[in-house]
């Protein structure tokens, strides 16, 4: 079946064709501005594509009750154009197909636990460790709601011995994963862009150490049969070998399972579908919705 897909970024928008089994054909990539500038660059792109139903994965925070009025909304976003904008009923008003809408993480960890690093998992959380960090989870097979939807991105954290910013960057709370882990943070931290820091510099003993604090927390909290861990900054692979360790050595032998004593390396992995997880989760919200 030919499914819709976009990715709502804060940067920018991605629309992408493809099928239920998790195939792109086509892809196109329009900046993120105002909703009048740029909705109907995306209604544009959909229409006459033949599509049966259209997929979300957004930045939020977003309303995800279907029985709430304002269910597939944005809500309180500090990107203010989009504050309170109607995403879902704007697509399902101008293509009149099925619409299907989550958070752009839980997209993701569908998307790797479907077809990529967790392929046929029914259990997973996914991290994006970007511009922001966010983290989605697959339990017992359905994406994880509930009041809203988690913000794992501002679990709170404590700080590192070497850290010379222990209070870290984000606006609402202090020491919490985002404000810590991000690559903005890096950057404010250590004055030089993640991506020019030295894989020897310290920056990413510190980075890893707080990676491995969200690991350890994920894991006593939801018991993921695996955490995929994608972004920009997992750009810098050394940061894998680092996370494992020190989630070992945190976790102290408590979670006494093989996969966490001895195949951690089969168990904190990049995303099987590198920067697709995202469109091909969409895919299938656009299929979940078309039942
Ligand atoms: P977004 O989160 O905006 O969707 P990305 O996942 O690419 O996009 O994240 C962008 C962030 O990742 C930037 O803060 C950038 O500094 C950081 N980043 C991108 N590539 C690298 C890299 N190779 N090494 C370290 N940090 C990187
Ligand atoms: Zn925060």
């Amino acid at each position: 079946m030919r499914l819709g897909a976009l990715e709502a970024g804060g940067t920018k928008m991605v629309c992408a064709i493809g099928d239920e089994l998790g195939n792109l054909y086509e892809r196109e990539s329009f900046p993120t501005l105002t909703p009048d500038e740029t909705m109907p660059n995306l209604i544009h792109f959909f229409e006459g594509k033949d599509i049966e139903a259209l997929g979300i994965g957004s930045f939020g925070p977003l309303s995800l009750d279907p029985k709430a009025e304002d269910y597939g909304n944005i809500t309180t976003t500090p990107k203010l154009p989009w504050r309170d904008y109607p995403l879902r009923k704007a697509f399902v008003d101008a293509l009149h197909i099925p619409v299907g809408i989550d958070t752009d993480v839980n997209a993701a960890a569908l998307g790797e636990a479907t077809y990529g690093a967790g392929k046929g998992l029914d259990s997973l959380v996914y991290y994006t460790i970007g511009t922001g960090v966010g983290g989605g989870a697959l339990v017992d097979g359905h994406l994880v709601h509930g009041l809203l939807h988690p913000e794992m991105g501002h679990m709170l954290l404590r700080p590192v011995a070497n850290d010379p910013t222990p209070h870290g960057f984000c606006p609402y709370h202090d020491g919490c994963l985002e404000g810590m882990a991000n690559g903005p943070a890096i950057e404010k931290r250590w004055g030089v862009s993640a991506k020019l820091l030295p894989v020897d510099h310290v920056a990413w003993d510190v980075e890893a150490e707080y990676l491995a604090q969200m690991c350890v927390n994920t894991i006593v909290m939801l018991s993921p049969k695996r955490i995929v861990l994608g972004g920009g900054v997992m750009h810098q692979t050394q940061l894998f070998a680092k996370v494992r360790k020190l989630t070992q050595e945190l976790l102290n032998g408590y979670v006494a399972h093989e996969s966490l004593l001895n195949n951690i390396d089969d168990y904190i992995v990049p995303p099987g579908l590198g920067d697709n997880a995202g469109a091909v989760g969409s895919l299938l919200l656009a299929k979940q919705a078309l039942q």
